[in-house]
């Protein structure tokens, strides 16, 4: 089963937004199967971001992710990755379709206040960046 990983970036949870998202992401029929809260470090986030190294926005976003605490969470679910990126909404919230997190809730291109993965090749590495220690859960979800 698919699985894709989310964050919900500091301006999120500092917006005390982090329920109502992951909320939107379980009514999709999602199943949460790993979720913590962490203040990423450098390190952390620059290896997230990698692909992002020779971006000229690539040193803020390093320094706008690890500003404050984020929730890193895990959900599993045919097609997760996609209508994860469907219910998220286009990176820049001034193009996001309302009803989209990012449409709703976003206030520019830096604090759009979701990441998710954007393949199930990068959920994979990305779950294990932030959930290799301790994995996801197994449980049957009731829909
Ligand atoms: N970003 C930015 N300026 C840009 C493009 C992207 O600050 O011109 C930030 C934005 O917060 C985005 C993140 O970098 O979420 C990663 O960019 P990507 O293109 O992977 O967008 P996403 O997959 O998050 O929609
Ligand atoms: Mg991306």
């Amino acid at each position: 089963m698919e699985k894709s990983l989310i964050l919900v970036k500091p301006d999120g949870v500092e917006r005390g937004l982090t329920g109502t998202i992951i909320g939107r992401l379980e009514e999709l029929g999602l199943k949460l199967v790993a979720i913590r809260m962490l203040r990423a470090d450098k390190d952390l986030a620059e290896r997230h971001y990698a692909i992002h190294r020779e971006r000229p926005f690539f040193n803020d976003l390093v320094n706008y992710i690890t500003s404050s605490p984020i929730v890193a969470a895990v959900f599993e679910g045919e097609e997760a990755v996609s209508r994860i990126r469907k219910a998220c909404g286009a990176t820049d919230p001034a193009q996001s379709e309302k009803g989209t997190i990012r449409g709703d809730f976003g206030l520019d291109i830096g604090r759009n206040t979701i990441h998710a993965s954007d393949s199930p090749e990068t959920a994979a590495v990305e779950v294990e960046t932030f959930f290799g220690n301790e994995g996801t859960c197994e449980y049957t979800r009731i829909n």
